[in-house]
């Protein structure tokens, strides 16, 4: 891949700093799982992983096997630990277990494949036994879970509890607070039917990045951290709660994304013209406009036509009319000297001003999320200082 219109850059110095506040916030006691499904949040397994490796991680989550073959090519020479929450498709847990992957189980299904699957191989399956606790998305119930000891105690040759673990729902938002209590006092409950029978289990782990800010009596040995680390809160409310407490407001997390593009060409437009498809913005001047090689088809949102906003030298502008399928246009006819090969951030700082994700999310009605793991797999990510 080469020749793309716009780059996406990662800070290190940025994701070191967001590493600092999530080790105190977890102890000493407590292992991070980096949360890298989504394509690492849309920051890019490659260089993320790689960056997290570097920086001292060694246990990373995913969503499914794919991502976990990503995570484990370039992680394989640092000994890490990987954990598949998600699917895996039966042909492709023989490789999982011969690599050491670990994954959650969640239904009898996976359990009968694992043993199976772990007798072809000659190695031992590393388990997390996934407990549900009113989620209901995926999980052992109780009596399911009594039936999964009783397989995993008769075939101890074949299978390794390496944790049991729950997801809680909605854990960024206070509202859902007596729904959580409940999941808690669950967790604990099935939990201590498997501390009650012969199994070792190393990690209890229920703990998103919410749950580690505002549940810290469940963060356990294992913590399994995803927004944070990229440098976001999981929702507005976790920050003002979080922050209501301390004298020092400043957020202590830094995003480590920028996304930038450039400008590809300039052009006078008179007063009275229309600019772009149909009649969605009108000159009301004489105005001078840039055009920038980005569009919906790169994963900049058409719901950004005449709402989004760019850096150009140090100046916010707007974007006039439509976004188009490769293309934006934008004003600047008040940035002096602007000219094509200047520096256009889409997102991310330039000077003194910054474009966040949130302007963005806003503006695209889409949550931190899930603007981020849509940006394109295709562009280029780069590791800057
Ligand atoms: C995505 C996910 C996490 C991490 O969530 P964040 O809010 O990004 O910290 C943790 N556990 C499970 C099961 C998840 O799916």
């Amino acid at each position: 891949m080469k020749w793309q219109t716009s780059k996406i850059q990662i800070s290190r110095s940025c994701f070191q700093s967001n590493l600092n506040f999530i080790n105190s916030l977890l102890g000493p006691e407590t292992t991070m799982s980096s949360v890298v499904k989504g394509n690492a949040y849309g920051h890019g397994i490659e260089p993320f992983v790689q960056l997290a490796v570097e920086s001292g991680l060694r246990h990373f989550s995913v969503f499914s096997a794919d991502e976990a073959y990503r995570v484990h090519q370039i992680s394989r020479d640092h000994d890490a630990s990987i954990m598949i929450m998600g699917m895996i498709p039966d042909e492709a847990l023989e490789w999982v277990i011969d690599n050491g992957i670990e994954f959650f189980v969640f239904e009898s299904n996976r359990l009968e494949k694992s043993i199976e699957a772990a007798q072809k191989v000659g190695k031992k399956a590393k388990i997390h036994l996934e407990l549900e606790t009113g989620m209901n998305r995926t999980g052992l119930n109780e009596a399911q879970l009594l039936d999964a000891i009783g397989r995993i105690t008769s075939n101890e040759n074949l299978l390794t509890i390496k944790g049991v673990c729950t997801h809680f729902a909605g854990a960024e938002s206070i509202a859902n607070y007596l729904r959580i209590e409940r999941q808690k006092t669950q967790f604990l409950k099935l939990s201590q039917i498997v501390k009650n029978s012969s199994m070792d289990v190393p990690f209890f782990h229920s703990t998103c990045s919410a749950g580690a800010i505002r549940y810290p009596e469940m963060k356990d040995r294992l913590s399994r951290v995803g927004i944070i680390q990229y440098g976001f809160w999981p929702s507005y409310e976790t920050f003002i709660e979080y922050s209501s407490e301390l004298a020092d407001k400043s957020d202590p997390l830094t995003r480590i994304i920028s996304w930038k593009s450039s400008i590809m060409d300039i052009k006078q437009v008179k007063r009275g013209q229309y600019i772009g498809y149909g009649s969605l913005y009108l000159a009301g001047k004489d105005m001078t406009i840039a055009t920038v090689p980005i569009g919906y088809g790169n994963g900049y949102s058409r719901s950004l036509s005449n709402m989004g906003r760019v850096l150009i030298r140090g100046t916010r502008t707007a974007v006039l009319g439509k976004v188009n399928m490769n293309l934006i246009c934008v004003d600047v006819t008040d940035i002096a000297g602007a000219e094509r090969g200047d520096e256009v951030v889409l997102i991310g700082k330039q000077g003194r001003m910054e474009i966040t994700v949130a302007d963005f999310g806003d503006a695209s009605k889409q949550i931190n999320y899930e603007l981020l793991t849509r940006l394109p797999h295709n562009l280029p990510r780069e590791i800057v200082d």
